[in-house]
This record gives C-alpha cells, sequence and structure tokens, in this order.
C-alpha cells in the first residue's frame, strides 16, 4: 500500500508519518528529513539542497525525483510505503503517477492535513526539535518536562533553521503556489482524504488510523 501525506509546513504530517511507519511498520520515505541528514553529512546531496532548505524554496524536481526513486527501489523488499512531503508540486506528482505506473504500483490514499495558516506559524515559531534522537517539541502545547532539554535523550534541544519568522513566510508562499495544486490532482483520482488537523494529535491518528485499517480491508476481500 502506497500511501501520501500532503499539507502546508506544521500541519503535522511527518508526525503523522512517524505513528504509521511505528504502528502499521509502512517504510517511510521523508524527503525534508533525507536533505537534512545529508546536509548534515555535507554529501554531495546535501550540498545541493542546501540552500533550497536554507531559503524555505523547493529543491529542484530533478534531484527530488531522482532521490525518491532510488528510495523507493531500495526499499529493503517492504510492500508498504509512506512518503512524507512528497510530491510538493504538479510537476512531481506527474512524474511519480508515470513512475508509479511503470513499476504497477497505485497511490492507495492522499491525506491532507488542512488547517488555518494563523495556527501553522505559531506552531512553527515554537517548535523545537531534538537534534541527537529526532524528537519533536512545541513550546506552547507540547513542551519538555525540563526546559530546553530532551525528554528522550537529555540533548539540548534546537530550532530548524527553517522555522525563523522570514522563512517561515517563505515556506508558506511556496506551498500556495507550488504544493495546494497538488490536492486538486488528487481529488480527481478519488484517493483523497481530508483530515482537520487542527485537532490534537491523538484524535487526528484515530481518524488516520481507521482510513488506513478500511484501506486493508478492502484490500483483503478483492
Ligand atoms: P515542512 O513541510 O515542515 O516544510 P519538510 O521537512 O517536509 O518540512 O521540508 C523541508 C524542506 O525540504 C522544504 O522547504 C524544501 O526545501 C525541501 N523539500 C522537502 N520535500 C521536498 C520536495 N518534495 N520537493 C522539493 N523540496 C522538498
Ligand atoms: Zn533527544
Amino acid at each position: 500500500m502506497i500511501i501520501v501525506l500532503l499539507g502546508p509546513p506544521g500541519s503535522g504530517k511527518g508526525t503523522q508519518a512517524e505513528l504509521i511507519r511505528k504502528n502499521f511498520g509502512f517504510y517511510k520515505i521523508s524527503i525534508g528529513d533525507m536533505f537534512r541528514e545529508a546536509i548534515k553529512r555535507e554529501d554531495n546531496i546535501g550540498k545541493k539542497a542546501k540552500r533550497y532548505l536554507a531559503t524555505g524554496k523547493l529543491v529542484p524536481d530533478s534531484l527530488v525525483l531522482k532521490m525518491v526513486k532510488r528510495e523507493f527501489v531500495s526499499r529493503k523488499g517492504r510492500r508498504n510505503i509512506i512518503f512524507d512531503g512528497f510530491p510538493r508540486n504538479i510537476n512531481q506528482a506527474r512524474d511519480f503517477n508515470e513512475f508509479l505506473n511503470s513499476v504497477n504500483k497505485k497511490i492507495a490514499l492522499v491525506f491532507y492535513f488542512d488547517i488555518p495558516f494563523s495556527i501553522l506559524s505559531e506552531r512553527l515559531l515554537q517548535r523545537r526539535i531534538c537534534p541527537r534522537c529526532g524528537a519533536v517539541y512545541n513550546l506552547g502545547t507540547a513542551p519538555p518536562i525540563s526546559h530546553n532539554i530532551c525528554d528522550r535523550c537529555g540533548s539540548i534541544l534546537a530550532k530548524r533553521e527553517d522555522d525563523r519568522a522570514e522563512i517561515v513566510k517563505n515556506r508558506f508562499q511556496v506551498y500556495e503556489k507550488e504544493t495546494a495544486p497538488v490536492k486538486k490532482f488528487y481529488s480527481k483520482k478519488e484517493v483523497l482524504v481530508n483530515i482537520n488537523s487542527d485537532a490534537n494529535e491523538d484524535g487526528i491518528w484515530r481518524l488516520v488510523k481507521k482510513h488506513i485499517d478500511r484501506k486493508f480491508n478492502q484490500e483483503k476481500t478483492k
């Protein structure tokens, strides 16, 4: 089963992707994480992607598509894959469809996480991440137990580079212009599920889980 998570920056895609991976054993492909890791390693891909992430722009499609296909092929035999933050524009969506057709696969579900922009920017500005274990906190709604220290591993928390106000603004602009149209692309294909993301994480997860369970049941009875 192939699932795509779509939604503006800060809508909670990453959190739900992680839950789907853990609970259903999906292989997770998160392009943003892959780029951040490449930048940390300072490898070739990292060098190419760095300035785009730093300014909140999309990394060129050619590089993204190459990485996606490579990951897809090397997914360690797993049938169920979740894409977090891909496709992010119409060109990526079309190319991805052609690719899936060529390997005889189809997208089963596209979750669209819907949420007002005013809430999003607050969420991003308050977000803190653990540079060591990847745990995510929010100073407003989900703070760590001791100030600025990761509950899980004790490291000092950090802000994601692109969660600064000027960059957040750019990311929203890019989203509106490039990514929002992708929603329409999938609504025509009848796989789209709208999720109201202005709710608590548990509630959202229950809904997401219900849709995935239902899909698995449908596939079994086919
Ligand atoms: P968010 O959705 O919160 O902005 P991500 O981790 O998904 O965070 O993405 C961070 C950055 O990584 C983006 O601003 C962009 O520069 C790059 N990126 C991620 N996915 C893609 C993609 N599919 N196409 C192009 N660039 C991408
Ligand atoms: Zn940690």
